[in-house]
């Protein structure tokens, strides 16, 4: 059982459609993995058809009905899609690992060193070319440089587990962060981690080298 999970708030705008499409994927790749918050994604479905059903009827333009539900299909990412009809390449993962099916469609870059024992992912997504969205993967006891934010950063973890002070993040937690966290996150001894991130705005680390790294990597 996951002991961290997206609040509401951000569960109800993941409903509306309301999210950047980076973070939208990281969500739905949680509700993908998370029994609990599909659950509540069903309630809050519910409870939209609802408030739906209470709007006084209007005369519509041709064509609403069709974009309306275009909009929900696309808004409903997280339920269960068929795969994607082609299949790129994709980096490799710890046995037993599967890809999340909400990455179906995303184009995986293959694992990019970046330190000893750290390697990094690019995720791009079709709908948002320039969404800041990646994959890292650390093994066991490495740290990630220090670090703010200048925005909104979500992560998922695939595997592994990591802590940055504040709590430890088990594979299937979700963790929200924004300008007022500082931190830096660092993997569990117990093995390597695999998480996807979505970031608003860069990362501000704090060192020198770091912050060119960060700048080569487009995060
Ligand atoms: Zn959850």
């Amino acid at each position: 059982m996951n002991t961290h999970h997206p609040d509401q708030l951000l569960l109800l705008s993941q409903a509306a459609g309301r999210l950047d499409a980076g973070a939208s994927l990281v969500l739905a790749t949680h509700i993908e993995m998370c029994p609990g918050c599909r659950a509540q994604m069903r309630e809050l479905e519910a409870l939209g058809g609802v408030l739906l059903d209470q709007i006084e009827p209007v005369e519509l333009a041709a064509g609403a009905f069709s974009r309306t539900l275009e909009r929900i299909d696309a808004a409903a990412s997280f339920a269960p899609r068929p795969p994607a009809r082609v299949k790129a390449t994709r980096p490799d993962l710890p046995a037993g690992l599967q890809w999340p099916h909400s990455l179906d469609g995303c184009s995986i870059s293959p694992w990019h060193r970046i330190g000893p024992d750290m390697r990094w992912s690019r995720v791009d997504l079709p709908q948002q070319r320039d969404a800041r969205v990646f994959l890292l993967r650390m093994g066991a006891g490495r740290m990630l440089a220090a670090h703010t934010h200048s925005g909104r950063e979500v992560t998922q973890v695939l595997y592994g587990a990591f802590e940055d002070g504040r709590a430890a993040w088990h594979a299937g937690d979700f963790d929200e962060a924004d300008e007022t966290i500082h931190h830096r996150p660092q993997v569990t001894a117990d093995g390597e981690c695999i998480c996807l991130v979505a970031l608003q705005g860069p990362l501000r680390f704090d060192g020198l080298l770091a912050r060119a790294l960060g700048a080569w990597m487009g995060i």
